[in-house]
Formats: C-alpha cells, structure tokens, sequence
C-alpha cells in the first residue's frame, strides 16, 4: 500500500491511498484541475479512482468534489449529516452552488458512519470519529493485506478513541496545524478565530501533537507524515522538530524508528510506501 498527500493546508486538502488496483482519493479539497494534475504529477490516472471519501464539509476538503464527479464515475463515501450540510451550503458559494451539488450526487453516495466498516476494492476502510467543528467530522484508517495506515486531520484534541484507532499504524497522516504562540501572536486573525482554532472543536496544535507522541503513540508506525500547517500561524520546520524532539524524548523503554516528515499546500509528498 501506498499514499502520497497531494496537497495540504488551508487551502485545501487531498490523499491518495493506493493499493494493489485499487484507488481511493481521501478529500477534494483542492480544484478539481488541481487534483487531475497533481494525480498526473504522480502517474496516476484520475480516471482510474475506484472511491472518493469525505471527512467533512468543510470547503478546504469539499470544494473540489461538484466538479470532479464530473471527471470521474466513481462513488462519493460520505455521511448522511456530511452530505446535507455539503449541499445546504450557503457561504462562500455562488447561488446555483447548492443545486448543483445536489445533481452531482445522485445515485453518486454510498453512505457510511463512525465505526461502521466497508470495503472498496481491495482496501478496508474504518471511519472514526473526531472532534471538530463540521457537522459529522471522521478520521479514516485503511487496511490492505495486514497493513494498516491512517490519516486524520481537522480535529481539536486528541481523544481515546483517536489513540486506539490510531495504534498498530505503519503511516500516520496527521494534523500539525498551529504552534500556540505563533497563533496567539498572529496579527492578521480576529480573536474570535483564534478562539475557534484553539478551541477543542478547532484544530491540533503542534504542541498537542508533541504530546501525544510522547505519552500517546504506540511507536509503531515508521512514517508520520504532518498535514494541515498553518501558513500564518505555524513554520514547517518548527512543526518538524516539535515532532521530532517528542519521538526523542519518549522514554527510552519506548524508542522508536519514526521518520517525520512535511506535506505541503503546492505540491504533492512523494509516495510513502508500506
Ligand atoms: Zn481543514
Ligand atoms: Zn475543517
């Protein structure tokens, strides 16, 4: 199995998750061209995707989807609450946005939920569910002849559950999304997003990250890959070493072989295989 994170940030969102023929794209938060590029970029045919997943609504995971499901024929896996918020929305799109989801979904939905499992190809897929401010927000793991990878980003804290889903992963994509005092500082953010990313329903910050890695992480995965840096508010070399200095400082009856390393918003990771 093998994934690349073809693009990350606020700007938007997508992974690719390949394995044997099997091709599932985890978001579509970037423009559809975009996506269709960054797929070439990688030798991949767009065409070929077998399954399109959703996280949530949020537009830096959503808005390239109405017109990719142009592009493709493949099936939308997305929730119930997820979809209708998708369709319902109202800002930051143009008036016919809303119907013209609708059209792109029908017949198009195969609907799934938190800890329920499903299949697409020769990939299983488990859906969990984490703290954010969407309406129906999931992490995704996925299994392929024993092996198992996760990617997760937008969520507040980390919970139980995160950790439980999370352990026996060989590749972790995470979110590493603020450094708290770089946000704190952030001039060009009104106080009341500040709030909102910081809050437990907001996004995870660097330091939440460091921790978990020290007291939370199983140790068992052999690449962590960080998603979802702020362009204000986080420095992708400080988000690296906040991670790497956490794996180093585990206690030394816990070491690990971890390697950390960056996505980014303009061009895809290379391929990570496991
Ligand atoms: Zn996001
Ligand atoms: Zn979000």
């Amino acid at each position: 199995m093998k994934l690349t994170v073809l693009g990350s940030g606020s700007t938007g969102n997508a992974v690719l998750i390949v394995a044997g023929n099997t091709r599932v794209l985890v978001d579509a938060g970037l423009s559809a061209k975009e996506i269709t590029r960054r797929f070439a970029m990688m030798g991949e045919d767009i065409k070929c995707l077998d399954g399109i997943l959703m996280t949530h609504e949020h537009g830096d995971h959503a808005g390239g989807l109405r017109v990719l499901l142009g592009t493709v024929d493949c099936p939308v896996y997305i929730s119930a609450q997820t979809h209708d918020a998708y369709v319902s929305e109202k800002f930051n799109v143009a008036n016919e946005e809303p119907r013209r989801r609708v059209k792109a979904l029908r017949d198009r939905v195969e609907q799934i939920e938190s800890s329920r499992e499903f299949r697409i190809g020769e990939i299983d897929f488990h859906p969990f569910t984490i703290p954010h401010d969407a309406v129906d927000n999931f992490g995704f793991t996925a299994t392929h002849q024993g092996v198992k990878i996760a990617t997760l980003m937008d969520f507040g804290h980390m919970t139980t559950l995160v950790t439980e889903r999370l352990r026996g992963c060989a590749a972790i994509v995470i979110e590493s999304n603020h450094s708290r005092d770089m946000l704190k500082a952030c001039d060009n953010y009104p106080w009341d997003l500040k709030q909102r990313i910081l809050s437990r329903l907001g996004h995870l910050s660097n330091e939440d990250l460091a921790d978990w890695l020290k007291h939370g992480f199983d140790g068992c995965a052999r690449y962590i890959v960080l998603a979802h840096l702020s362009q204000r508010a986080n420095n992708p070399y400080l988000a690296k070493i906040n991670a790497e200095v956490a794996l180093y400082e585990r206690a030394p009856l816990f070491p690990t072989e971890t390697q950390i390393s960056l996505s980014y918003p303009k061009e895809p990771t290379p391929w990570i295989e496991v």
